[in-house]
């Protein structure tokens, strides 16, 4: 029996990367998104975190973030920033989109999704303009990797170079899962994957192993459910070696 199952996930992966393999024959990639970044040094911490909203987004949302944020994170940030709402000029939002099929829904439509180098740019420029130590995007619409284009519909991406980071929204909603919107479950999982991009921007690009850690790396939206929002004992002690390192 385990052995059929290994092999029925065996096929699986290749049926994935077969599908990944076809939808991008014809897909010229686009590396129209060069980042340029004026203050690109490292990171000084304690520092002020910017929140930019992309497309419809509640912003009802940003204080239980800011809360969120202010106690895992623990006098890392002086300020955190509520930065609005950003729109999209239509050339801009046309630029480097892909156009896929996403097997969880159950229609025929072709979903356009967006290139995290995209938000990029926009985050450098606002961070320098705010004077901020990093800054993160929240959208609604789904991304996939610059770096990999591979990596179809993330939960979200951070830049450490760049410090600024992307999450996306789109399958973390309720109604995606043909389930009744649960706000309560939404600002959740919206929390949690904050904490775990912003997480990168201070610990790096490690993943942790243990189970409840918000750093744990989640491939599927039961993987986010089943972590918590919240850092587990190792983790913590690396946060409070930075904060020793800062002197703070
Ligand atoms: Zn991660
Ligand atoms: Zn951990």
């Amino acid at each position: 029996m385990p052995n059929l199952q290994r092999y029925e996930q065996k096929i699986r992966k290749y049926k994935e990367k077969l599908k990944n393999l076809i939808t991008r024959i014809g897909i010229s990639y686009p590396k129209e998104f060069e980042l340029i970044d004026e203050v690109s040094e490292k990171l000084i911490l304690p520092c002020q975190l910017g929140i930019l909203f992309f497309g419809d987004f509640d912003i009802i949302y940003f204080e239980k973030i800011k809360n969120h944020l202010n106690h895992v994170f623990d006098s890392f940030f002086f300020d955190i920033k509520n930065l609005g709402e950003y729109n999209f000029t239509s050339e801009i939002f046309s630029k480097g989109v892909k156009k896929e099929y996403k097997e969880m829904k159950k229609s025929s439509n072709k979903i356009k999704i967006h290139p995290t180098n995209k938000f990029y740019q926009i985050l450098i420029d606002e961070r320098i303009k705010k004077n901020l130590g990093m800054i993160i995007a929240i959208t609604n619409l789904p991304i996939y990797s610059s770096t990999d284009d591979n990596v179809l519909f993330l939960y979200g991406e951070a830049h450490l170079k760049h410090r600024c980071a992307v999450i996306s929204s789109f399958e973390l909603k309720e109604n995606y899962y043909n389930t009744p919107e649960n706000h309560s479950i939404f600002a959740k999982r919206v929390i949690k994957e904050i904490c775990h991009e912003v997480g990168h921007l201070i610990l790096g690009p490690d993943h942790c192993h243990d189970n409840l850690c918000v750093m744990r790396f989640s491939n599927e939206i039961n993987e986010i459910d089943k972590k918590s929002s919240r850092f587990c004992y190792k983790c913590n002690l690396k946060l409070n070696e930075i904060r020793k390192k800062f002197n703070f």
